[in-house]
């Protein structure tokens, strides 16, 4: 099949998924240009990547960084357009001459931009799994309504999607389909002890016995949260409810996700534990590139196990699965709660298990907010954050 230069926009291209969709596309020139890099705050990194792939614009948080990048760029000879603010970020993710989309911005923050990606139409690369927790309907209506292809990047629901069929519409009935099978590592508490909780510091929070992440995904893992939030991440990409949809621990990561069928198939993806397989296959769907992953290794694996989740011990997977059965707004108000509780434990301001607390009384005290428009969603966002600091407060 011949192919044309697809033209990228990456939002987030400084974090763990940016670096690794810029390796991945940098091994096949001949099918990716670089139009947009975008960044908060890190203006070497942006800075290093505009010397190397000379996108188009570069996009920083606010007008001082912007600054500081553009007289650096020039001083360097270099003509990239650094523009600044949630403004510019959406005007990258939608303008005309861009194909491909990467959202890839952490949190609430990714939502405007992935968003007006999505409304104009483009091929979405979902990372930012907060942006469909908040506003799932909004964004899977915005999807239909403009026809963009939206390509899951999260590693799970990759899998998922590529196990099931592509002509898969969002109705598991209309497919055979039976459950959806989540796998998820654990992180690194899967074994320690409830008492030892209590202690957990941001760096042994971070430490993911299988990826490297960011921050906030590495915090979410820890708590399961990051499990929860894929369940209903899962529930708007497949349209599946709740109950079908189930959470296998599987430590080593292998296995990245599985569907079963009603003839009682089981079909699963497998590969080593590297976001680069999953963003490969998004960037190249439906043709399949090199993407610098290594082969599989079953000998030195050896074995495959799986356990059941443990609810008791991560609380914040039984509050995703309550705020998803619950609707409306309650699972905006979870993730709200969640990266102001996140926030809170990463500046050392909360103990790691009192971040399911917050997210419990938020949830308990969030009433009457709605989810309908995208002006709802935000509003719902900030209460919600208010909610929650009030909370995180009176923990200390
Ligand atoms: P990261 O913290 O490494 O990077 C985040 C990126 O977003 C950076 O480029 C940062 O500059 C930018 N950013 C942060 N706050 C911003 C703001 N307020 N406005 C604009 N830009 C902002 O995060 P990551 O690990 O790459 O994760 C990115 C997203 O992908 C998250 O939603 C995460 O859940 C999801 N995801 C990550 C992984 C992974 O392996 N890292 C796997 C699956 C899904
Ligand atoms: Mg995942």
């Amino acid at each position: 099949m011949t192919t044309s230069v697809q033209r990228l926009t990456v939002l987030g291209a400084t974090g763990s998924i940016g670096m690794s969709t810029l390796d991945v596309a940098e091994r096949h020139p001949d099918r990716f240009e670089i139009f947009a890099l975008t960044a908060h705050r890190q203006i070497d990194a942006l800075f290093e990547q505009c010397l190397r792939f000379s996108p188009r614009f570069a996009v920083l948080g606010d007008d001082n960084a912007a600054g500081l990048l553009r007289s650096r760029l020039r001083e360097a000879g270099s003509s990239v357009e650094v523009l600044a603010g949630s403004r510019a970020l959406a005007e990258v993710a939608e303008h005309p001459e861009v194909d491909v989309v990467m959202a890839a911005i952490v949190g609430a923050a990714g939502l405007q931009p992935a968003l007006a990606a999505a409304r104009a139409g483009k091929k979405v690369l979902l990372a930012n799994k907060e942006a469909l927790v908040l506003s799932g309907r909004l964004f899977m209506d915005a999807v239909a309504a403009s026809g963009a292809l939206l390509l899951p990047i999260d590693s799970e629901h990759n899998a998922v999607f590529q196990a099931l069929p592509a002509d898969y519409r969002r109705d598991p009935d209309a497919c055979g389909v039976r459950r959806i099978l989540l796998t998820a590592s654990g992180g690194p508490f899967r074994s320690a002890k409830l008492a030892e909780l209590d202690a957990v510091t941001p760096e042994q929070a971070c430490a993911h016995p299988n990826w490297v992440m960011g921050r906030k995904i590495s915090v979410d893992s820890a708590t399961m949260m990051n499990k929860g939030l894929e369940v209903i991440e899962a529930h708007w990409l497949f349209g599946a409810p709740a109950e079908r949809i189930d959470v296998v621990v599987h430590p080593q990561s292998v296995i990245h996700s599985m569907v079963e069928y009603a003839d009682g198939s089981v079909l699963a993806q497998l590969g080593n534990p590297d976001m680069r397989t999953p963003i490969a296959h998004a960037l190249a769907w439906p043709e399949r590139i090199e993407a610098g992953v290594r082969s599989l290794d079953l000998f030195e694996i050896a074995r495959l196990t799986f356990e059941r989740p443990d609810f008791e011990r991560f609380p914040c997977l039984a509050l995703a699965y309550r705020a998803l059965r619950e609707g409306g707004a309650a699972a905006a108000v979870l993730n709200a709660a969640n990266e102001e509780a996140v926030a809170a434990f990463l500046d050392r301001g909360l103990a790691f298990r009192r971040i399911a607390d917050v997210i419990a009384a938020t949830l308990e005290r969030a009433h009457g907010l709605s989810v309908d428009s995208l002006d709802e969603v935000l509003a719902t966002d900030e209460r919600a954050r208010e909610i929650a600091r009030e909370e995180i407060r009176n923990c200390r």
